[in-house]
């Protein structure tokens, strides 16, 4: 993990689904800038005290607290944000981490399986990104903190561009993601609002355990990376803490891709 500096200090953090793999790097590395953490979780309590006791021993300048939250309710999240405002006073930024994949071949998937990756990474990342505005608009600018109102990241995927057999589900809820954030920079740039998406590659987490930990899973997927090398959570954990603050700020209705040049169409390398 990068050394502290501190770009975050004074501000407050909500990372959803950050009680382990991106969202917890991402938690920890914004930790480390200075900023409260909000630790979402949604299964594993145990997991998500682990981020914040982690946090209170490593940062000197940031606080965590744990808030349990099915980001695919509008309840829910609402209740997250109403917490964050009890605990910290506001927030200055959402990451919308959580996602889920539920693979199947199109022709297979149930209706059920469609509609919970839907729901979860993009109807969830829709509820964040209202609670987040509003707070925002109501908070009004801390210009003794931040130069924008807010800042939003969505936590999409290279699939966001490249199509991906056996999980159209999946791809199209990150594809979605692009008109989602994009719109949302268009609505709310003049409030100051920033809006991004972070499109990570292939990082070594627990939603794809089951082919990086295998030799051929791994051979497979450094075929698709012209770096040839398996990302990490810190990986996107130090881009995110970097796009979250005023060194970022002209930044505004982008997507990162953080996939060590996974978009660069490598099978082309020796052909076509
Ligand atoms: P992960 O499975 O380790 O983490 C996903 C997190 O989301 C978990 O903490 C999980 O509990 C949480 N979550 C799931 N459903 C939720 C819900 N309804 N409400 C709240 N939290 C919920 O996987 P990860 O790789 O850390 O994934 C994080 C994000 O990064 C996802 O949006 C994923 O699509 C994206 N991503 C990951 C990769 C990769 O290679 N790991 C690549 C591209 C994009």
């Amino acid at each position: 993990m990068q050394k502290p500096n501190k770009r975050l200090e004074g501000q407050t953090c909500i990372v959803t689904g950050s009680s382990d793999g991106i969202g917890e790097a991402v938690a920890k590395a914004m930790a480390m800038e200075g900023a409260n953490i909000v630790i979402n979780y949604h299964s594993s309590k145990e997991e998500a005290e682990e981020v914040a006791d982690w946090i209170s021993k490593n940062s000197d300048a940031g606080n965590a607290i744990v808030v349990k939250c099915d980001v695919s309710k509008e309840d829910e999240v609402k209740n997250m944000f109403k917490k964050t405002v009890t605990e910290f006073g506001t927030v200055d930024v959402c990451v919308a981490n959580a996602g889920l994949q539920l693979d199947h071949p199109l022709h297979e998937m149930p209706l059920k399986d469609w509609q919970r990756v839907i729901d979860v990474n993009l109807t969830g990342q829709f509820l964040c990104a209202k609670e987040a505005i509003i707070e925002f608009k109501r908070r009004g600018m801390r210009p003794e903190v931040s130069k924008s109102l807010g800042k939003i990241i969505h936590m999409s995927s290279v699939h966001e561009v490249i199509p991906w057999a056996g999980h159209a589900n999946y791809t199209a809820s990150k594809g979605g993601l692009v008109m989602l954030m994009q719109t949302i920079c268009q609505e709310y740039g003049p409030d100051r609002i920033r809006c991004n998406s972070i499109a990570p590659g292939a990082i070594k987490t627990d939603i794809n355990k089951d082919v990086w930990s295998t030799q051929e899973g791994r051979d497979g997927m450094l075929k698709l990376i012209p770096y040839k090398q398996i990302g990490v959570p810190d990986d996107i954990g130090s881009v995110a803490s970097w796009l979250a603050s005023d060194e970022s700020e002209y930044i505004n209705g982008t997507t990162i891709f953080v996939d060590g040049g996974m978009t660069c169409y490598p099978g082309f390398t020796a052909n076509g």
